[in-house]
C-alpha cells in the first residue's frame, strides 16, 4: 500500500491527508453553485494543453481518492478522454450540505441523490469528469438540489 505519500499537497491549503475535496478540483469556483456548466472552461484547458502551454502532469493530477471513486462508482460515459484518448471519461458526483461530511459525499445513483434531497436540506452537487487511465480531471457541472416543497404524498387530482 504505497503511493499515497504525497496526498497532502497543499495547493488550496485546506486539503488534509486523505480528504479529497471536489471544490478544489480544477474549474471550481468558490461559493455555492447555481446551475453552472463548465464546458467552456474545460475546453480552454484542453486547447491550452494541445498547444503545449500546459504539461500533461498539470492536467492529469486527479487525487487518488477521485481516481478510486471513478474506477469503483463512477458513471460511465461515451466521451473519450481529451488528453490520453485511451479511455472514456467517467463522471463522479459529490454532494455537499449541512449534514454532509466537509469533504462531500460521493453519490452513485440518481435515486440516492433524490433520497438525500428528500431529507429536507438544500444540497450542492458537483459532477467531476475523471479519466481512470491518465487521471485527467475537470469539473463538469455543478447544480443545486432543492427538497420538494411541502413534500405532499399525493398530488391533488381534479
Ligand atoms: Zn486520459
Amino acid at each position: 500500500m504505497a503511493g499515497f505519500g504525497q496526498v497532502g499537497r497543499s495547493s488550496a491549503g485546506t486539503l488534509s491527508a486523505m480528504s479529497f475535496n471536489p471544490r478544489g478540483v480544477r474549474g471550481a469556483s468558490p461559493g455555492l453553485p447555481g446551475e453552472i456548466d463548465y464546458r467552456l472552461a474545460r475546453q480552454a484547458v484542453i486547447s491550452e494543453f494541445r498547444r503545449g502551454r500546459i504539461a500533461q502532469h498539470e492536467v492529469c493530477d486527479a487525487h487518488p481518492e477521485l481516481v478510486r471513486a471513478a474506477r469503483n462508482v463512477g458513471e460511465e460515459s461515451t466521451r473519450t478522454c481529451p488528453i490520453c484518448e485511451q479511455a472514456n471519461v467517467v463522471l463522479v458526483s459529490y454532494v455537499f450540505g449541512p449534514r454532509m461530511p466537509a469533504h462531500g459525499r460521493c453519490v452513485t445513483t440518481k435515486a440516492e441523490l433524490q433520497r438525500l434531497a428528500r431529507a429536507g436540506d438544500e444540497l450542492a452537487c458537483y459532477v467531476v469528469e475523471v479519466c481512470p487511465s491518465c487521471s485527467w480531471n475537470h469539473l463538469a457541472r455543478t447544480f443545486l438540489v432543492t427538497p420538494p416543497v411541502g413534500r405532499r404524498r399525493s398530488a391533488p387530482s381534479a
